[in-house]
């Protein structure tokens, strides 16, 4: 991207995700994509790769104090096979500063140790974006951007959710225009993703993958115009490309759409992501920090082409609850008897297909976004009312679009090219913009191959 298509006042956030700054030589072909772009003013950083699973498994409770040890010790591997190729001028004292994190890292995986809790696990886990931040801010100053290292934590405020905090928009939109702005124009500054900061000072973390969403957050705090979303392939596919070499880059996508896939199970943004650039009207840019001159994604408002068939996201892990009056209720009663039940635990289904007699739920267990425990309890509960049966392995398939519940024939072009599988569940005419399938884990690379087949077929 060449700096003079910007207006001289233009903000672009770049985040960069953990691939990019695995080693030095991505942390370098970073540092010259910000370097290129002048728009490029706040940089967001994740933990190099890799580092957020070590500071996960010593966050947990009862690790013994070999085992904190052996993983502290691979993570300062990773962190010093980067300083290791600075000049010594640079590595020295960049040297003590990550010697000084890994210190006071061990005293807290030590404190977790004797008393577990939730805020410490927090702070260990803040400490993959406290080595990067510093560590990429070095690169940046050594190719001669001039750039300074900023604890997001002073802007980033949140509730005290440990592991999933919420950020006060506001205070975040105050603090940045006062601490930031004013300053963003003469120096790039650089900053973690993903942790924050309650009212009493403790870190917080947003959730895995938070990074795209802090860095969203903030593009929407200083007024951003761009949010670049550099990561490790070049921009969003049609499908992943690890089922189907066929899967094509999307040059442009709609929010909506974008969204969607993301929330059905896309992995390359975080579900949040979008939201603050939507309401902003701020242009999202997904691309290789690898390969920055193939291009990328854009994700904008109005596009040009809607297709019907966009793409093809899948999620894994789900579980299936399928409900049978036993009694003969009325259909409205026993709908209502079972949400009320639901809503007793809180428990809120992804999909819904009903006749009279039963309801077929489906409930996301991947990445423990619900326990399972919570939906065993809840079925225990239904039992006593209903007849259940729960099979769990399922993978959620989805087809995404545009204007798909208008659109002849999409009975006959989804389903037609998967006859001979059997689709346990289907969700077809509730949004415009999918149709969402439920089949065996077994059967998804399949069942996705086909129809990428058949669907993007047009796409060369
Ligand atoms: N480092 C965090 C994680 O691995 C946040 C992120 O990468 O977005 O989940
Ligand atoms: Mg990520």
């Amino acid at each position: 991207m060449n700096s003079k298509n910007f207006a001289s006042q233009s903000i672009t956030i770049a985040k960069f995700g953990g691939t990019s700054l695995a080693d030095f030589h991505t942390m370098l072909r970073c540092a010259h994509i910000v370097k290129k772009d002048t728009s490029n003013r706040l940089v967001v950083v994740s933990a190099s790769a890799g580092v957020t699973n070590y500071l996960v498994r010593l966050s947990k409770k009862n690790v013994s104090v070999k085992e904190q040890a052996l993983i502290i010790a691979e993570i300062s591997v990773i962190q010093f096979n980067i300083t290791q190729h600075f000049t010594s001028k640079i590595k020295e004292p960049l040297n003590i500063e990550v010697h000084n994190l890994l210190n006071i890292l061990s005293h807290y995986a030590h404190s977790q140790f004797n008393q577990y809790s939730a805020k410490t696990a927090d702070k260990v886990l803040s400490f993959g974006e406290m080595f990067s931040s510093t560590i990429f801010t070095k690169v940046l100053q050594s190719i001669g951007v001039v750039c300074e290292y900023f604890d997001v934590q002073q802007v980033m405020k949140t509730n005290s959710y440990f592991g999933k905090a919420i950020v006060d928009e506001q205070l975040l939109k105050i603090a940045c225009q006062q601490l930031l702005l004013p300053s963003l124009m003469n120096t790039v500054f650089v900053t973690q993703g993903f942790i924050g900061q309650d009212k009493l000072g403790n870190t917080t973390t947003l959730g895995r993958g938070g990074s795209d969403y802090s860095a969203a957050l903030l593009a929407e705090a200083l007024n951003g115009n761009r949010l670049a979303i550099w990561t490790d392939v070049v921009g969003i596919f049609t499908t992943d490309p690890k089922i189907t070499s066929q899967a094509k880059a999307i040059k442009e996508i709609s929010f909506g759409e974008a969204r969607e896939m993301a929330t059905l199970g896309a992995k390359i943004l975080h579900p949040a992501t979008l939201a603050p650039a939507m309401r902003n009207d701020i242009s999202v840019f997904v691309g290789s920090s690898k390969e920055p001159e193939k291009g990328g994604t854009h994700i904008k408002h109005q596009v040009d082409y809607t297709p019907t068939y966009r793409s093809i996201s899948h999620k894994r892990e789900q579980t299936l609850v399928t409900i049978r009056s036993v009694t003969v209720l009325q259909q409205s009663t026993f709908l209502a008897k079972v949400f009320i039940i639901l809503a007793k635990y809180e428990l809120s289904a992804d999909l819904v297909t009903t006749n009279e007699f039963s309801v077929a739920l489906a409930f996301d267990n991947s990445e423990n976004t619900i326990p399972t425990l919570l939906i065993s309890t809840v079925v225990e509960n239904l039992q006593e009312f209903f007849e259940v049966t729960v099979e769990h392995n399922l993978s959620l398939i989805a087809v995404i679009g545009n204007d798909l519940n208008n659109t002849k024939g999409i009975g006959q072009s989804v389903f037609g090219k998967i006859n001979e599988i059997n689709i346990r569940f289907i969700s077809h005419g509730a949004s415009t913009n999918n149709v969402c399938l439920l089949v065996k884990d077994k059967d998804t690379n399949q069942v996705i191959e086909s129809l990428h087949d058949s669907l993007f077929s047009y796409m060369t």
